[in-house]
């Protein structure tokens, strides 16, 4: 799809080593309004919406941070561990504020699967429907999120 050039803008600010040293982009060669629009659909296919897993996100962080880096059992079913790794990431959409690095570890124990992410992918999700490129560090892989979390409609 075509791309509004204040994406490209935004496109060019996650590369490796502008705002961090990994990036936002992995190797992904799609371009930022694509990766934005598949995972859109992903999340829409099954009747759920950004809001809704950043929601659940929080919830789990929140709980999580109650064990100062030590595993929080959550709901029953998912160990959490929220590491702080200290120090402020900016948000690549431009917006104003930072974001605190922690990071949140989730284990479903039911199914020993885990996954992981930091502030900073909550407001994404949240604000602006990006789970990162595939192949980035911190990329939350949307349907991953959906399974390990649980989340339904
Ligand atoms: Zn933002």
């Amino acid at each position: 799809m075509k791309q509004d050039p204040r994406l490209s803008e935004i496109e060019k600010n996650m590369r490796p080593g502008e705002i961090s040293k990994s990036g936002f982009l992995g190797d992904d060669e799609r371009k930022l309004v694509d990766i934005l629009l598949d995972d859109g659909q992903a999340v829409t296919a099954l009747n759920l919406n950004h809001k809704i897993l950043a929601d659940r996100m929080e919830e789990i962080t929140a709980k999580g941070r109650e064990g100062f880096g030590n595993p929080v059992l959550v709901d029953g079913y998912l160990e959490v561990i929220v590491e702080d790794s200290r120090g402020t990431i900016a948000c690549p959409f431009q917006h104003m504020g930072m974001y605190p690095k922690e990071n949140v570890k989730v284990k479903n124990i039911k199914t020993g699967e885990s996954i992981h992410w930091t502030a900073l992918n909550i407001h994404m999700i949240r604000e602006h429907g990006f789970y990162e490129g595939i192949g980035s560090p911190f990329r939350v892989e949307p349907l991953d999120l959906i399974r390990i979390l649980e989340i339904k409609k």
